[in-house]
């Protein structure tokens, strides 16, 4: 099977998030692999070992992404496509599906995909969008949100669960999946790993390498754009209840009252 899988570069949830003039998120050296998309990475290894066959990460992002793609390949991944190009920074859905889309035609101009598998959702953009976007702009099967997958004859066999209920699907390959943080548990990649991703190939696209027209992609191309951005104002602290030998009386009439007991 050859699998491509969508990796995008993001800030570290964990860190301080600033926005540009642009009204943006600026993006900075401590940008990681996207954390849901590792199980996409898993996802696609689990395949590959079972039948055979190649995972291929791709990326569009600025020149740090890089890094993202690094972690695909240590954690299996055979090689990867980094689209590089300025012309693309801003996109929105359509735009990033546009660009995605050409370059997994491109991958599968050298041999064909299978499918492609891509997170649940980017932890910076977090629209959930793309995955739909891509399988549409290609005119694959879109399997969104699996939280289980499988492929036997060509078939691919996701299970989602929707509230109560759980889903399974079903389509012919070639097709695209988008798997949930809980179809798998990514592994750590250990040292011969990470000693074996350092000589994988990486490979660099421009727009114009893939026949994307730049004035449809990009902030240039981009059908939304961000109007406004404000920082959430934080928390007020809540009340403190000192002991005094009533405090329990006090700590369920505060329950009671915002009707939590
Ligand atoms: C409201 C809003 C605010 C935005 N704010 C910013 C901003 O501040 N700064 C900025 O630069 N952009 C911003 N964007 C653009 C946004 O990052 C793009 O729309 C993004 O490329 C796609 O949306 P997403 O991040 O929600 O991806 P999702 O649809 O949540 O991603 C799902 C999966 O698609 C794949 N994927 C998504 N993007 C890529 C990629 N680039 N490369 C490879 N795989 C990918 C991954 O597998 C990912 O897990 C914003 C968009 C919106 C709608």
């Amino acid at each position: 099977m050859r699998i491509v899988v969508c990796v995008k570069h993001v800030p570290d949830v964990q860190s301080e998030r600033s926005f540009g003039p642009d009204d943006r998120l600026s993006r900075g050296e401590d940008d990681v692999l996207n954390e849901l998309d590792e199980n996409a990475v898993e996802a696609a290894m689990v395949l590959v070992e079972e039948y055979g066959g190649e995972v291929v990460a791709l990326t569009v992002g600025p020149e740090d992404a890089a890094g993202s793609l690094r972690k695909a390949l240590q954690l299996g991944a055979a090689s990867a496509v980094h689209v590089l190009d300025d012309a693309a920074a801003g996109s929105d859905v359509v735009g990033t599906a546009a660009v995605l889309a050409a370059a997994v035609r491109s991958i599968g101009s050298e041999a064909p995909v299978d499918l492609v598998v891509t997170g649940m959702a980017a932890l910076d953009g977090m629209t959930s969008m793309v995955p739909g976007a891509l399988a549409a702009t290609l005119g694959l099967p879109a399997l969104t949100l699996a939280a289980e997958l499988s492929v036997e004859d060509g078939t691919v066999r996701a299970r989602r669960d929707v509230g109560e209920v759980g889903e399974v699907l079903e389509a012919e390959l070639p097709a695209l999946v988008s798997v949930t943080d809980q179809a798998n548990e990514p592994r750590y990649p250990n040292f011969k790993a990470i000693m074996a991703a350092k000589k994988k190939p990486v490979t660099q696209v421009t727009l114009e390498d893939l026949g994307v027209d730049p004035a449809a992609v990009g902030a240039a191309g981009s059908r939304t754009r961000v109007v406004d951005v404000q920082v959430r104002p934080p928390r007020e602290p809540g009340p403190v209840l000192v002991d005094a030998g009533e405090a329990g009386l006090a700590l369920a009439g505060f329950l009671a009252e915002r009707k939590l007991v």
